[in-house]
């Protein structure tokens, strides 16, 4: 346990929504959230997928308290202390955001155009008052160095760059602060292929070099694949799935990571690509189907997947599903994991 940098239990958003009637009118919650726990320890990756309407940017968010839980608990391990981010309030939980930086997804609106490299790349230091004069120069330097930007850039601003050198602006501003657990937010899927492969390589190099700790957010399942220790399926505001990399590409055991994986272009022209087709759109995370969420789209639904809510249990060394039908079903993964670049 002592490995364990981040830790989240429980954890629940619902946002309310007033309903407006003569008299009074009620409230119904949003429950974008609704009872998620997991980990991440120190230095590795977990990838965060699930379609737009799952919950994974609210995850995100709500770790970094730019949205307040309404119910749950994340700790952080930081100096062999562990810390409690919800009884951070004001100062204290500002000095706290210099462990927990974000990268965000958009390379273009992320950076403003009125600043030089150099003072978007000082921002977060200057804003918690960790450094001031020259030391931000240093720093400054020494951060673009690492993110491999040339240091004569410092000067310029952000509309004289590419995508991919915005993005490697954007990674220097948060590591500026020598964070120790990095968001990526869709971090790559805003450029080009071959300029995602770099990104990638470069975040993971600095992992390497500083011994960061991502929670990498995407929907695209290649790329989580090429960057993840382990990965963690999100549907309608909970987990469906969490495994090693490489055993929930290669065997997935919940039919929502099964049609996922299948909408994944498969490289091999050897492997025929049988697409699982699902039925409709995510539902409203304001009513959420009874029994198993998923059982309005998934094609083995059966009738006590109606009423009954699937155990979220581990079936085999740290491989976890909700599903009645885990020990039965014979799903397909990935066949060729290896081509879409899984290295864990
Ligand atoms: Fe599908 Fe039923 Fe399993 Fe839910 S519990 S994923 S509806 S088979």
């Amino acid at each position: 346990m002592s490995d364990i940098l981040l830790e989240i239990k429980n954890l629940k958003v619902h946002f309310p929504i007033r309903s407006k009637q003569f008299f009074g009118g009620s409230t119904t919650y949003v429950k974008a959230v609704d009872g998620v726990s997991f980990y991440i320890e120190k230095g590795e990756t977990l990838g965060l997928v699930g379609e737009s309407g799952s919950g994974k940017t609210t995850v995100g968010r709500s770790i970094l308290r730019a949205i307040e839980p309404t119910e749950g608990q994340v700790t952080f391990n930081v100096d062999g202390q562990t810390v409690d981010l919800s009884q951070l309030q004001g100062k204290e939980l500002r000095a706290f955001r210099k462990h927990m930086q974000l990268i965000f997804q958009d390379p273009y609106s992320s950076l403003n155009p009125r600043m030089t490299v150099r003072d978007i790349i000082a921002e977060p230091l200057v804003a918690i008052k960790l450094a001031k004069g020259k030391e931000v120069d240093e720093r400054v330097r020494e951060t673009a160095a690492l993110c491999k930007l040339n240091l004569e850039y410092l000067r310029r601003f952000p509309h004289a760059f590419s995508g991919g050198q915005r993005q490697r602006i954007g990674i220097a501003r948060a590591l500026i602060s020598r964070p120790q657990f990095i968001i990526c937010y869709e971090s790559v899927s805003a450029l080009d292929v071959s300029i995602q492969a770099e990104v990638l390589n470069l975040l993971m190099d600095l992992q390497a070099e500083l011994g960061l700790t991502y929670l990498f957010i995407a929907h695209d399942l290649s790329v989580v694949a090429h960057i993840s220790k382990r990965v963690a399926v999100m549907y309608l505001g909970q987990f469906v799935e969490l495994a090693p990399t490489k055993q929930l590409f290669s065997a997935p055991k919940h039919p929502y990571t099964e049609a996922l994986m299948s909408a994944i272009p498969e490289v091999n022209p050897d492997v025929e690509m049988v697409p699982v087709h699902l039925k409709g759109e995510i539902p409203s995370p304001v009513n959420p189907p009874s029994g198993c969420r998923f059982h309005t789209r998934c094609p083995y639904v059966e009738d006590v997947c109606r009423t009954e809510m699937p155990e979220w249990r581990e079936i085999a060394e740290g491989h976890f599903a909700a599903c009645h039908f885990v020990d039965s079903l014979q799903l397909k993964g990935t066949v060729t994991a290896d081509s879409i670049g899984v290295v864990n």
